[in-house]
C-alpha cells in the first residue's frame, strides 16, 4: 500500500534496523524500543490489524517466523515478550499489523 510507513520500509524506501527478510516477512529494530531489544516482524503483504487478517497461512508463518528471529537471529534464550496491539484501543499507531518481540532483560508484567 503506497502511503503505509512500513509497507514503504519493505521497499526501502524508508531505512530501517533490519534484522531478517524472506520471501513473506520483514523485522527490523524499534525506532523507539521499549526494552534492550524491541523488533517488529511484519508480514510483506499489507495486512492493517490482526482482526483484518482471515488467513491461517499468513498468520501461521508470521508467528512462525517470530519464533525462529527470537531465537536464532536475536539469541533471546532467556526468553522473550511476543506483543499485536489491534486498532486503536490497543494501543496500534501503525497500521500495517506487526509483531513486537520484546526481550534482553527480565519483563514485568
Ligand atoms: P504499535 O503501537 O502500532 O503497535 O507499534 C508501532 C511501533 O512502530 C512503535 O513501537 C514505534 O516506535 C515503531 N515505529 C514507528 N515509526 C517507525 C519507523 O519509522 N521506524 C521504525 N523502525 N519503527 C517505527
Ligand atoms: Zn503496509
Amino acid at each position: 500500500m503506497s502511503n503505509c510507513l512500513f509497507c514503504k520500509i519493505i521497499a526501502g524506501e524508508i531505512p530501517s534496523g533490519k534484522v531478517y527478510e524472506d520471501d513473506d516477512v520483514y523485522a527490523f529494530k524499534d525506532i523507539h524500543p521499549k526494552a534492550p531489544t524491541h523488533v517488529l516482524v511484519i508480514p510483506k503483504a499489507h495486512v492493517a490489524t490482526l482482526s483484518d487478517c482471515d488467513d491461517p497461512a499468513l498468520l501461521g508463518t508470521l508467528m512462525n517466523r517470530v519464533r525462529t528471529i527470537a531465537d536464532d537471529v536475536l539469541m533471546l534464550a532467556p526468553g522473550y515478550r511476543v506483543v499485536i496491539n489491534v486498532r486503536e484501543g490497543g494501543g496500534q499507531e501503525v497500521f500495517h499489523l506487526h509483531v513486537h518481540i520484546l526481550g534482553g532483560k527480565k519483563l514485568p508484567f
